[in-house]
């Protein structure tokens, strides 16, 4: 039987609850534990594919094709085990399927209820991770703070869970953010005392805190947060600020989280865990041998999180690379044909990143046709390889009024066309080509050089996709299509002939990069931008 975690944040919303969760999850993975880790999230909407990102940021995919909260990047990259819709419950999800109960008639008269059907509802989805058998623990990480009204239903469950499946099966990390006063040069715990306590009021006591903190927490302090709370004093889990995110697990393993969890769930805890692999990504992200800069060219840059996942994925390649890659972002609308060299003439490479919409788009076609014409290294993903196919056309074939249909359903030449069976949806959410499809690789390409093999599988988000019906005459001048669907010849990779690394994607590569295994287009790319920069000087 699997044995819960969960996850809750007081004081205020951002303290890390993703990263604390991927963390705690790395170190029972590393002590030989199955583990897989599951986001409650209490908004209304049934999943964040209909969200702005700037709302939200990115939008996270999985394999069955689940759009997700960015959090479960987090946990893929951390554990490298894929996740799935199951790992994303939204407060609209559990909603939508009490309503369609009620509708079928399922409760037998009864009048429905927040208690007893909602809370069931999120019982059955926290229970259905566990049932499956593959996994020993499942952390259940609760969105939203304490205290939030959204948040009481799922606070219910956890009440409700932790008596049924007893403490020793279920158990409760609270997140928390011990304030620094500088006047005082103190940090306080009365806001970490009023959010235990307002769970307490809820019916749940926490087993462990975890404090966020800029300053170490002294043993007075543990033992006041102890006291006061109501946890043992070794319980109380100091959670420093880090350099990076990948630092976490090592923090949390000095502080023996890991320890203690095993010991409340009565789980052996003996053996170390194995963070050899772990400690030697981190040496070499702290000491690399050479550093490039690349622009990420999008749309959503003044948002940190719209593009979290390739700025990860940066991260994993760099490592590989030895080198820091400085991600530098440039908005696309602002990008016109006078500043464009100015913009990118000292980068290293350029990404063109996914998106939606027209705005900015012309500023990333201008971007292209720079980083094609100088030679510049260039890695185009989803909408951005979209662009590279409306560039061509426009500039090498000469289609001046080239478009996606998405820009321009007016357009002589739909370079990129809408599906036949997306042509008659009526609904937004959920209606995307969504998650894994296959993908036949060429063998003389950079995406075989890449990824040393001719079938691949890759995530997807998007409705427009490259005409067919053009395909010779990109082929004749130079934009070679070397990444086919296999089911339905849909183009998924497009390269140029006649540039040192130019790659254009439908799919997004940087929903499968993880710590233990950068993705290597991410690498190639990274590698690419390294010779560029040494033939430059
Ligand atoms: N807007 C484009 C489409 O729907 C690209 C989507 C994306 O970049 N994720 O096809």
């Amino acid at each position: 039987m699997a044995k819960h975690i969960f996850v809750t944040g007081g004081v205020t919303s951002s303290l890390g609850k993703g990263i604390i969760a991927s963390s705690l999850g790395k170190l029972l993975q590393a002590r030989g534990l199955r583990v897989t880790i599951q986001k409650f999230d209490p908004y209304l909407n049934v999943d964040p594919g209909t969200l702005n990102p700037y709302e939200h940021g990115e939008c996270f995919v999985t394999d069955d094709g689940a759009e997700t909260d960015l959090d479960l990047g987090h946990y893929e990259r951390f554990l490298n085990v894929p996740t799935s819709q199951a790992n994303n419950v939204t407060t609209g999800s559990i909603y939508q399927t009490v309503i369609e109960n009620e509708r079928k008639g399922a409760y037998l008269g009864k009048t429905v209820q927040v208690i007893p059907h909602i809370t069931d509802e999120i019982k059955r989805r926290v229970k259905s991770l566990g049932n499956t058998g593959k996994y020993d623990i499942i952390i259940t990480e609760l969105g939203g703070t304490v205290g939030d009204i959204e948040s009481l239903p799922y606070v219910e469950t956890l009440r409700q869970l932790r008596w049924e499946e007893g403490q020793f099966n279920c158990i409760v990390v609270h997140l928390t953010l011990l304030p620094y006063l500088n006047a005082a040069k103190e940090l306080k715990t009365k806001p970490t005392q009023h959010s235990v306590r307002e769970l307490s009021r809820n019916g749940v006591q926490p087993d462990i805190i975890v404090c966020r903190t800029e300053h170490h927490v002294t043993l007075e302090i543990r033992q006041k947060i102890a006291r006061f709370c109501n946890v043992e004093s070794n319980a109380v889990i100091e959670a420093i600020d880090a350099d990076s995110i990948y630092d976490v697990p090592l923090i949390l393993l000095r502080e023996k989280l890991d320890r203690i969890i095993l010991d409340k769930l009565r789980l052996p805890s003996h053996k170390q865990p194995d963070m050899s692999q772990w400690k030697e990504f981190l040496g070499r992200l702290k000491n690399p041998t050479c550093e490039v800069n690349i622009g990420l060219v999008g749309k959503y840059v003044e948002l940190q999180d719209a593009y979290k996942s390739i700025q990860e994925s940066f991260v994993h390649a760099g490592v590989t690379n030895e080198c820091r890659v400085n991600v530098i972002s440039i908005h696309s609308e602002y990008i016109s044909e006078r500043n464009v060299a100015d913009k990118l003439k000292d980068l290293d490479g350029v990404l063109v990143a996914p998106g939606f919409g027209s705005r900015g788009i012309e500023g990333k076609i201008t971007a292209i046709q720079y980083v094609r014409e100088r030679k510049i290294p260039f890695l185009g993903i989803c909408l951005g390889m979209q662009c590279a196919v409306i560039e061509f056309a426009r500039n090498v074939l000469q289609w001046k009024d080239a478009d996606s249909i998405e820009m321009n359903e007016e357009t002589e030449n739909p370079v990129i066309n809408l599906m036949e069976e997306q042509k008659n949806l009526k609904l937004m959410g959920g209606t995307m080509r969504l998650g894994a499809y296959r993908c036949d690789v060429k063998k003389k390409s950079k995406a075989y050089k890449a990824y040393k093999s001719v079938k691949i599988s890759e995530r997807h988000r998007h409705r427009y996709e490259f005409n067919n019906d053009y395909l010779s005459q990109f082929v004749e001048a130079g934009m070679k299509t070397t990444g086919i669907n296999p089911e339905t010849s849909l183009v998924e990779i497009v390269e140029l002939e006649d540039h040192p690394w130019f790659v254009g994607v439908q799919f997004h590569p940087e929903l499968r990069s993880t710590v233990s295994k950068a993705h290597p287009l991410f690498v190639d790319f990274v590698e690419a931008a390294i010779e560029y920069q040494v033939a430059k000087n």
